[in-house]
């Protein structure tokens, strides 16, 4: 099988699965415990925040251990909200493009009296700064805006949005599950204040994350109990998953400069090579984007059936995000980069990691061909469009 999905999960790291191995062995006292298992256990948590944060820039006491992006990205909203809420402001501006954590969220929010604006993006997937600079109101609590699309790769001008913020004092918020441990991340050159990260978007173990959360921000407890994570999210910790993920990221960040240049390389060449079929286009931007994403649109297919046709010829790609496949709606995200409905459902996301090699490059642009010129013999719509009863929507 060749795994070309790495944007819904990737394959945990031996040395990761090592680490949560031998925390369950030898590292199984209760971090909050004052006897020796219980300490060597709180030196290990200790050792998991600090790696962690100095990965991305940050203090240990500024990483709260989550269940992952999710709920990092429902705590750092909430939190906010809350926050402004305080102080009468109601407002929250974030993207069109957002990761459905994101977004439900919001729309949650909204039911309770807040008010959500959410910016376009261009063509390219990438939203403009100044587009959210005049989103922002008098009334807005706070700035949510991901660094990078889980879609279609477009990476955000975060830095200069932060610097936006710093300068209105308004909090920023980012979901950079897809960023971190594949791009350079540091919270003090973005200028964000929270930041939302997942284990298992950077081979590490699934259900465990990071909200980054600036000293001095006013966090609201998510789960209250015990003491663990500042008072703020009880619960004892899940030790073996939390330092899985600090030799994740740690591992993740000192080979990322070698693992892009590789990915890129795929990435660029897997682009050429599906360009070459007949009315597809790239989603997304060509050069600023994730080093390991692919994202085509196939004018007159089913992305659903063709990712069910690769399937059976041995490669695992995605039409979109895993939370959308099951239904019939065709991606956010397409549509906010101003694809019409009928192209948005033929989408095909194929994402790499540094494990795939050139020939399984190959052997996906044959087999999409393939499996792509077959949907459309069998196509009426195809057929409508290669009589000319049709007009082509992509030339
Ligand atoms: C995967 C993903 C999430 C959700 O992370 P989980 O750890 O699976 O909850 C959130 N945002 C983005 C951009 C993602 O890619």
């Amino acid at each position: 099988m060749i795994y070309a999905d790495n944007a819904a999960t990737t394959k945990i790291s031996d040395a990761a699965k090592q680490e949560a191995l031998s925390c369950m062995e030898n590292f199984w006292g209760n971090p909050s415990s004052l006897h020796t298992p219980g300490q060597k256990a709180a030196e290990k948590l200790f050792w998991a925040r600090q790696t962690i944060a100095k990965a991305i820039g940050a203090e240990a006491r500024e990483i709260y251990f989550t269940s992952g992006g999710s709920e990092s990205d429902n705590w750092a909203i909430r939190a906010m909200a809350l926050a402004g809420a305080k102080k009468g402001k109601r407002h929250i501006v974030s993207t069109a493009i957002e990761h459905h954590a994101v977004l439900h969220t919001l729309k949650r929010l909204e039911q309770e009296g807040f008010s959500i604006t959410l910016v376009p993006v261009q063509q390219d997937g990438i939203v403009r700064t100044a587009d959210v600079a005049s989103a922002i109101r008098e009334d807005t609590a706070l700035v949510t805006v991901m660094t990078a699309n889980n879609e279609i790769g477009a990476i955000q001008p975060i830095g200069e949005i932060g610097g936006i913020c710093r300068e209105k004092k308004i909090p920023l918020h980012t979901d950079a599950v897809q960023a971190v441990g594949h791009i350079p991340v540091n919270v003090n050159e973005m200028h964000v204040d929270l930041l939302s990260m997942s284990a298992h978007k950077f081979h590490g173990p699934r259900g465990v994350g990071v909200l980054y959360a600036r000293r001095g921000l006013p966090l609201s407890n998510l789960i209250d109990g015990g003491a663990q994570e500042r008072g703020k999210r009880a619960g004892t910790e899940n030790l073996p998953a939390i330092a899985g993920m600090a030799t994740a990221l740690e591992e993740a960040c000192r080979n990322m400069a070698e693992n892009a240049q590789k990915e890129i390389a795929l990435r660029d060449h897997l682009i050429e090579g599906l360009s070459e079929i007949p009315h597809s286009a790239l989603n997304g931007d060509k050069e600023n984007r994730l080093p390991g994403n692919v994202n085509f649109c196939f004018e007159g297919i089913e992305g659903e059936s063709l990712l069910l046709l690769l399937d059976a010829k041995g490669i695992a790609a995605s039409s979109g995000s895993a939370c959308t496949s099951g239904s019939l709606d065709p991606s956010h995200v397409l549509l906010a980069i101003g694809r019409p409905h009928e192209v948005a459902h033929g989408s095909l996301r194929l994402t790499l990691s540094a494990e795939n090699t050139m020939e399984d490059v190959e052997e996906i642009i044959g087999a999409v061909k393939e499996a792509v010129a077959y949907l459309r013999s069998m196509s009426p719509v195809w057929k409508a469009l290669e009589k000319g009863e049709k007009e082509y929507v992509i030339q």
